[in-house]
């Protein structure tokens, strides 16, 4: 899932609650109920791709992108300047990080626009906001028009909805758009990154594959991919070059302390005898076999690896 989040301006919630650094917001109404949109925001999880939306009513434009830092979660402390949220006890706070503007703002006036029918038939299919299947969208339709959903802070997009918004045939073929085409290949990076993972993941059961690695709490697992993004285009978001290791064994393959065999047994590398961890973390599992989901790792995939970590059978 992609979330967008709606802001007035920059300042947002002032000194380190800052457009760009966080996500945040009440987690319940003024006279206490509880408020979807804000619901949210427990939802978001670590590596998740964050969309930005800015502006005052009828001047909103999407200004970049960011990735959640951590999971969602509720907090007693207060932004310096809660504005509007003043009423608010606790509040629900999503860190964020690496932000990255579009170098050109995508005005959503535009996109309403260009996009108006689709968008309608999209809202109609899913929006019911107070139906429990409904999806919480950042707009809709009134008075034969489309406009901003009062309250919206944070919304979903899926895949569909992204596709109407950044299809390739919302962005002309012209040369002042190619800042805002390089900007949205960007995001597309980002979305189709965070989609692997989650395939990789999900292939996995959502265990750690090392032998006998018992990890399996969401915030310790990776979806890691064999061969580099940037160096195998032809590889990208195929599941057979990812394998799901926990944040040390992550580490532990990345580095080259082991490597897997054609029979994806376990084969530590010279370094992992010279190092201090991997001498009690690794070397006892040499010629252990992997744990296998349903696609199995891609042998040209790990052949490349082999090389890029300088091991020789
Ligand atoms: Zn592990």
């Amino acid at each position: 899932m992609l979330w967008l989040e709606m802001s007035r301006d920059a300042d947002h919630g002032g000194p380190g609650w800052e457009f760009g650094t966080c996500l945040w917001s009440p987690t319940k109404r003024k006279g206490g109920g509880r408020w979807g949109y804000w619901d949210l925001m427990r939802r978001v999880h670590k590596g998740d791709v964050v969309l930005h939306l800015r502006g005052s009513t009828n001047r909103q434009h999407f200004v970049g992108h960011s990735i959640a830092d951590a999971d969602g979660y509720t907090t007693s402390h207060r932004p310096p300047k809660p504005g509007n949220w003043n009423h608010a006890t606790t509040f629900y706070r999503v860190p964020l990080g690496d932000y990255c503007p579009f170098e050109e703002p995508i005005p959503l006036a535009t996109l309403f626009r260009d996009h108006a029918d689709k968008l309608t038939n999209y809202h109609h299919d899913h929006s019911p906001a107070g139906s429990t299947k409904g999806r919480f969208l950042f707009y809709v339709p009134q008075a034969g028009r489309l406009q901003c959903q009062n309250g919206a802070y944070l919304s979903e997009l899926d895949a569909e909805l992204t596709a109407i918004i950044f299809g390739s045939a919302s962005v002309p073929e012209n040369a002042t758009q190619v800042a805002t085409k390089s900007g949205l290949a960007k995001l597309q990076t980002r979305i189709g990154q965070k989609a692997f993972s989650d395939a990789v993941r999900e292939n996995y059961a959502h265990r750690c594959c090392f032998p006998q690695c018992t990890v399996s709490d969401r915030s310790f697992l990776i979806g890691a991919h064999i061969v580099r993004w940037s160096d195998s285009p032809e590889m990208r978001g195929n599941v057979a070059n990812g394998l799901c290791f926990c944040l040390m064994h992550d580490k532990a393959f990345e580095t080259g302390l082991f490597v897997l065999d054609q029979g994806l047994h376990v084969i530590p590398t010279a370094l992992a005898k010279v190092s201090l961890w991997a001498q009690p973390n690794i070397l006892p599992f040499e010629n252990q076999h992997i744990r296998t989901g349903a696609v199995r790792p891609s042998l040209t995939c790990l052949h490349l690896h082999w090389e890029r970590v300088g091991y020789t059978p």
